[in-house]
């Protein structure tokens, strides 16, 4: 798996009242990953996330999975790619209030229509400290735990990589921090990469691989200085 993103950007509105909200972002993206980005409000960290996911169409530029440029797809082959190979983790969450946390955690393989490895949610489950609480419904859990159930779901179809957009926003520090102990083992364990966007800068120094975001432009953090990734 490779994701090679290519001069990316979006352009909202028209006129006066157009908004550059991502300019030329370039960016690279392995197996294992893990990758922060950071940024003031409205500097287009989701904007990013959405291209870089498949959920917004660029205005140009390119964004290559293993060398296919994923907007060439149409609207169904697309959305059944994201479904196969990207995992979302929300700051809302995001889960079915119907739907106890298991057939949440199931949905997007049964989406599929996929028969679901149930030994592997087993010991998604396990790892996340859900195991109890699987036949539960949403409402009946904490923040930390709804956002676990969605972890789980997010790992379900072993996706090549998992978007997380202020995972720990709607958490107290306690239950965001396991959270991210959490989320942070599957680029370890599974290959799995690993985005998240973060207004905590605890959290984005837990990523070997920083970046920020500035008026739509991307930044890698090396350390000291931060260097626009254009080419
Ligand atoms: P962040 O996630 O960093 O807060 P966003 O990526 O959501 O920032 O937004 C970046 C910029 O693009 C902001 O100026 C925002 O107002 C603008 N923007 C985002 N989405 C839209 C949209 N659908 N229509 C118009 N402008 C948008
Ligand atoms: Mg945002």
């Amino acid at each position: 798996m490779r994701i090679e993103a290519k001069e990316l950007s979006k352009i909202y509105g028209e006129g006066e009242r157009q908004v550059t909200a991502l300019d030329r972002a370039c960016l690279e993206i392995l197996p294992g990953d893990f990758l922060s980005v950071t940024g003031p409000s409205g500097s287009g960290k989701s904007t990013l996330l959405h291209l870089l996911s498949g959920l917004e169409s660029p205005t140009s530029g390119e964004l290559l999975y293993d060398g296919r440029n994923i907007y060439d797809m149409t609207d169904r082959e697309l959305s059944a790619f994201r479904r196969r190979r990207i995992g979302f983790v929300f700051q809302q969450f995001h889960l079915l209030p119907v739907l106890t946390a298991r057939e949440n955690i199931l949905l997007p393989v049964l989406l599929d229509k996929k028969k679901p490895d149930e030994a592997y949610i087993d010991r998604l489950a396990e790892l996340l400290g859900i195991r109890e609480r699987l036949s539960h419904l949403p409402h009946e859990l904490s923040g930390g735990q709804k956002q676990r159930v969605a972890i789980a779901r997010a790992l379900a179809a072993k996706p090549d990589i998992v978007f997380a957009d202020e995972p720990t926003g709607n958490l107290d520090s306690r239950s965001g921090g396991e959270v991210m102990e959490l989320l942070k083992r599957a680029p370890e364990e599974t290959g799995t990469a690993l985005m998240v966007i973060t207004h905590d800068d605890r959290i984005a120094s837990m990523a070997p691989g920083r970046f920020s975001i500035v008026d739509g432009i991307l930044h890698r953090e090396d350390g000291t200085e931060a260097e626009e990734v254009r080419r």
